[in-house]
């Protein structure tokens, strides 16, 4: 949905043009990039969307992702089916994913997407996948790449602050409280910039989806000043905008085309331009700071 408004959304210009400098300096962090795998066994290699064959896109991610020797991975969630006939045969399309996944020679890191949550609860979604270096058991954390703190959010919410995965629907999408004054601390914590995953958008308010209190979360990041970026997923053609000085940068699913893939490189430079190298149907681009974004090439496979 809403494919038109992706690049100018977020004010990116359609010359093939590069920031003077950006390609020559050795960027902060780099990372692999992927959301809505949507990973399923049961699904026609004929039929769109074809669930199946994710898996094999994720191969090539994660075989890409080592050849590059990125400093990690991260899946934006929606990472297994569309709900499932059995908790049983959901489980077992999760572990066949992060076998794949786990593939990438160096950390790994899922944020939790709301079909991750049907019919599993985060606690045994939690047990099954490696959030390397993160404790067993928190749907939301951070860490640290490069100078850059890099923030997991859970928007697994409904308004009374209960969590998806107790069989109720997800027709609510919130930050509750509790995680919005840790989400304060942790960006306090930090004196450099930060990064934020995040499944469902923060930008587009009313949209289906679209955390409902969107703009009390972005106060916390606008506040802070240290936001480069939020990178989300959910809506699977992507779209995104820059609101405030804050990107809202939103991948395209991996299921969306039957023949293409689409996964990222990101990385972060030194003037905290984030450079976007888009694979399969996603296009390259440069976020700047100042937010003079541009798009790279409208190939970028090499
Ligand atoms: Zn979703």
């Amino acid at each position: 949905m809403k494919l038109i408004s992706t690049l100018l959304g977020l004010g990116l210009s359609l010359l093939p043009m590069l920031l003077p400098g950006a390609e020559n300096e050795r960027p902060l962090a780099r990372f692999g990039i992927v959301s809505d795998v949507h990973y399923a066994a049961y699904q026609s290699p004929q039929k769109h969307p074809n669930y199946r064959a994710s898996l094999q896109k994720m191969r090539e991610f994660v075989k890409n992702m080592n050849q590059e020797k990125v400093d990690f991975v991260v899946e934006l969630g929606d990472y297994v089916g569309r709900g499932g006939p059995s908790r049983e045969m959901v489980l077992e399309w999760l572990t066949t994913v992060e076998a794949e996944y786990g593939r990438f020679q160096g950390p790994r890191y899922h944020v939790l997407g709301n079909h991750d949550m049907a019919p599993l609860d985060k606690e045994t979604y939690l047990r099954q996948v490696e959030n390397t270096g993160i404790p067993y058991g928190h749907s939301y954390y951070y860490f640290y790449f490069g100078g850059i703190q890099f923030i997991v959010l859970d928007t697994d919410y409904r308004r009374d602050g209960t969590s998806y995965g107790d069989g109720r629907p997800w027709k609510e999408t919130f930050i509750p409280a509790k995680q919005l004054s840790w989400l304060k601390r942790t960006l306090a914590s930090h004196s450099g910039k930060s990064i934020i995953f995040m499944h469902q958008p923060l930008y587009d308010e009313g949209a289906d989806g679209n955390v409902e209190n969107s703009r009390e979360v972005r106060k916390v990041l606008e506040e802070s000043g240290k936001v480069l970026a939020v990178i989300n997923g959910h809506y699977h053609e992507g779209v995104g905008k820059r609101i405030n000085g804050i990107y809202y940068y939103n991948m395209r699913s991996m299921l969306n085309s039957p023949a293409e893939n689409s996964y990222a490189l990101m990385e972060v430079l030194p003037d905290y331009s984030i450079r976007i190298r888009g694979f399969g149907k996603i296009r390259s681009c440069v976020l700047s700071p100042d937010g003079g974004s541009q798009e790279k090439s409208a190939d970028s496979r090499k």
